[in-house]
């Protein structure tokens, strides 16, 4: 029951934070609906849950469309190609993975456009996995420079998704590669340029990623269950 999921899981979180001394309300707890059917999101909603993770544009704008009068906030989390971002200005709290100049150019238009700005994460890949998205660790700095000249994107943290292995354990020293290159982004006191957020820690890693300094977890399948297959292609 997806109420009882999401209870459990803040329970997890508090108990983390207890042991690591961290206080929970700096841990946002995002909901992965990718996959999920629309009823079962409005049942998170209903149970009182705000933030939610969508991973597929064409997803994410049938989703969009059919709350609209709730009360949401949708968190873009996918690989995302510039020729979209116009389906996800002004419509997202947050696009966690901006991993090109190209893309930050696009939401930058795309933000003139609508007068807004967009709050982004940059995504980094921790892993050596060929099959994880993101810019590489060395390409980081260079890549949040360059952004930062941008006057509609603001650039609020990084983001990275662990390995894809049942320890969780193996996560750790990515969590921590990417809060160290925080740490290193912060020092240079970059203006437009924030690290309010690491966005990391899914399902089975969460626990790790809060205890190296996580802002943001980004859960799924503890929420609404296995996910069922993919149709087709997007
Ligand atoms: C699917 C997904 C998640 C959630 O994964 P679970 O293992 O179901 O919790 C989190 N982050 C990203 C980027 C994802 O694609």
């Amino acid at each position: 029951m997806i109420a009882q999921s999401l209870q459990n899981i803040h329970e997890q979180i508090r108990a983390t934070c207890q042991k690591t001394g961290r206080n929970p309300a700096e841990v946002l707890f995002l909901a992965v609906s990718k996959g999920f059917p629309v009823d079962r999101v409005k049942l998170a909603i209903d149970a009182g849950h705000r933030d939610f993770g969508e991973n597929y544009v064409q997803e994410f704008r049938e989703k969009h469309k059919i709350l609209s009068a709730e009360p949401v906030r949708w968190h873009f989390i996918g690989h995302l190609q510039s020729n979209k971002v116009k389906f996800l200005v002004g419509s997202t709290a947050m696009i966690h993975s901006v991993d090109s100049i190209r893309l930050a150019e696009e939401i930058q238009r795309q933000a003139m456009v609508r007068n807004c700005t967009v709050e982004v994460l940059v995504e980094v890949r921790t892993t050596d996995e060929s099959t994880k998205t993101g810019v590489s660790p060395a390409e980081v700095v260079p890549l949040v420079r360059d952004i930062a000249g941008f006057d509609r994107v603001q650039v609020n943290g990084l983001m990275t998704i662990g390995p894809f292995v049942p320890n969780p354990e193996a996560a750790r020293p990515c969590f921590r590669k990417l809060r160290e290159l925080r740490d290193e982004i912060d020092a240079l006191k970059l203006s437009n340029v924030t690290m309010r957020h690491l966005s990391m820690g899914m399902s089975g890693d969460f626990r790790i990623a809060i205890e190296e300094g996580s802002t943001i977890i980004r859960i799924g399948t503890a929420v609404f269950g296995t996910r069922p297959p993919r149709p087709g292609r997007e």
